[in-house]
């Protein structure tokens, strides 16, 4: 489909529908950064893409990730973690990914602190809120976000900044609207309770990114827009 298209183009292309969707919801496009999701693309076509001008890339893999951000760090690019953490992996990500989305569980969060700290760094962390219970799915359950939020406040290596979703698979994009509200509502309780701002929404992906940022996502993660289908 946009395969054609060169990166500047599909960079272009997310960056209107951004901004569409955020005049459609009364915000100011700067409320969103875009993280250009790179797992399974080379790192060549993320030199493309950030010649192009985008900075922020997201990956799902570590193994995959960190020869890729040592190629390329002669760019000075930002990276976020997006995907499932092993706790065997946390030594591999601790203070090399500006945000880190998918904390999920208490023990998780325990082991990323410890190494933080050691590293001397306060590393920043979204709680991934599994909000529509799939049992397949990673993701905290939703009766737990507040508990394993309010844990964070006794991590100090941490830096709890918000919540990332990731809604079960429909092609129709409004099918989700109802969670992505849920969780912007999820996300102004927990501030309450913590008594301070919780600034980050990550939610949103090539195909209903639109409806993400109409209720509130402040982090979009696209992949298959940016750099075209992943094989496999
Ligand atoms: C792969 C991935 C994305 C990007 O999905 P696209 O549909 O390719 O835009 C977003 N978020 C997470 C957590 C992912 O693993």
């Amino acid at each position: 489909m946009t395969v054609s298209l060169s990166p500047h183009e599909r960079l272009e292309r997310v960056r209107e529908r951004i901004a569409a969707a955020c005049a459609r919801a009364g915000r100011d496009p700067a409320s969103v950064t875009l993280v250009a999701v790179s797992k399974t693309h080379p790192a060549q076509a993320v030199g493309a893409l950030a010649r192009a001008g985008q900075t922020l890339f997201g990956e799902s893999y570590v193994q995959e990730a960190l020869p890729k951000m040592d190629a390329l760090s002669p760019l000075g690019l930002s990276w976020h973690f997006i995907g499932k953490l092993q706790k065997n992996k946390v030594k591999y990500v601790a203070g090399r990914f500006e945000l880190i989305h998918s904390v999920d569980s208490l023990e998780l969060a325990r082991v990323l602190h410890e190494k933080s700290s050691a590293l001397g760094v306060r590393q920043g962390v979204l709680v991934q809120a599994n909000l529509a219970c799939e049992a397949a799915k990673s993701g905290c359950r939703p009766e737990d976000v507040e508990s394993l939020a309010e844990a964070f406040e006794e991590l100090p290596g941490l830096e709890l900044r918000g919540l990332m979703l990731m809604p079960p698979w429909n092609e129709d994009p409004e099918a989700n609207r109802g969670l992505f509200a849920r969780a912007r509502g999820l996300r102004e309780r927990l501030s309450e309770r913590l008594g301070r701002e919780l600034p980050e929404l990550s939610m949103g992906m090539s195909h209903d990114l639109e409806t993400a940022v109409e209720e509130g996502a402040t982090l979009v993660r696209v992949g298959t827009d940016l750099f075209g289908a992943r094989e496999g």
